[in-house]
């Protein structure tokens, strides 16, 4: 199988109230990105990867990001204004190819188990979203107050998300529109349905301080 491993790493952060994207922040001695990188290239020696960037984070990966991952070849873009335009620009690069595997950059503690697991779903069904079963309890608000949410009827969403290319091409070919909030909402609009398959509690998004504080300890603890 051709498979292409994209990761989206043009945001610039602005929740996490730094000077320096998420993505590029130190987790245990080396930036975020760097683990996030390494687990696919480690999990999934012959894929192809390609990295978006901000377009003042080139010299950020070369000098800062890249000496990690000695061996490792990659191909490098400059993303977008949002997630949807970045990702576009990804694929572009890609190219055809047979399938795509999409990783936010901020999630750097996805296992090699995960990332076996979507792939087995493309292969098996075309897609492959993976979700895990909250274990907060849930409340919708509005402006006349709150009511509970029943929390089995909900999953949160992760990433890596997988397609064939066929599919992921055709989506990424619609209009941007601001409901996109990840790929398969994307692919859901161009009138396909999405498999979902198990995701894993600790692949975290790094969004918030708190956020890293908790990756460095799984990183510590060798999650
Ligand atoms: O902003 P958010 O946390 O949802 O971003 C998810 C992922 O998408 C991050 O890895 C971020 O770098 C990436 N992204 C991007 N281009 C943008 C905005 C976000 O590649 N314009």
């Amino acid at each position: 199988m051709n498979t292409v491993i994209l990761i989206v790493a043009a945001g610039s952060g602005l929740r996490m109230g730094s000077e320096i994207p998420k993505q590029f922040l130190p987790l245990g001695g080396k930036p975020v990105l760097a683990h996030t990188v390494g687990r696919f290239a480690a999990a999934q020696p012959g894929a192809r990867i390609v990295v978006v960037l901000p377009a003042d984070g080139f010299s950020h990966w070369e000098q800062e990001t890249r000496k990690w991952l000695p061996g490792i070849r990659f191909e490098v873009c400059r993303g977008g204004e949002n997630r949807f335009a970045s990702v576009r620009a990804g694929l572009a690069v890609a190219g055809p190819c047979d399938q795509v595997l999409i990783h936010d950059g901020v999630r750097p503690l996805a296992s090699e188990g995960l990332i076996i697991r979507v792939l087995e779903c493309v292969a098996a069904y075309g897609s492959a979203v993976p979700v895990v079963e909250p274990v907060d309890s849930f409340r919708s608000i509005d402006a006349t107050g709150s009511a509970p949410i029943e929390r089995s009827t909900l999953r949160a969403v992760q990433t890596p998300q997988g397609f064939t290319y066929e599919t992921i091409a055709e989506a990424y070919a619609l209009p941007y529109h601001p409901g996109f909030t990840d790929d398969a909402s994307v692919v859901e609009a161009s009138g396909r349905r999405v498999t979902l398959c198990e995701g894993e509690r600790l692949n975290i998004k790094i969004t918030t301080p708190e956020d890293l504080a908790v990756a460095e300890a799984l990183i510590a603890a060798k999650a």
